[in-house]
């Protein structure tokens, strides 16, 4: 039986994130985002709309 891995993915620069991997997790208008490191989250904050509509 293979397990079954949890990838996630930052909206910022688009990469696939392992779960032990993540650098911060941030709930935003309700949405669990990931990012990779601080550079990303930096950018998702400056402006995370723009971020969000990628998550879809
Ligand atoms: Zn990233």
């Amino acid at each position: 039986m293979k397990n079954k891995e949890i990838t996630l993915r930052d909206p910022v620069c688009g990469k696939k994130i392992n779960r032990n991997k993540v650098h911060a997790t941030l709930q935003y208008e309700g949405i669990t985002v990931y990012l990779c490191c601080p550079r990303c989250q930096a950018e998702f904050e400056s402006d995370p709309k723009k971020y969000l509509k990628k998550l879809n």
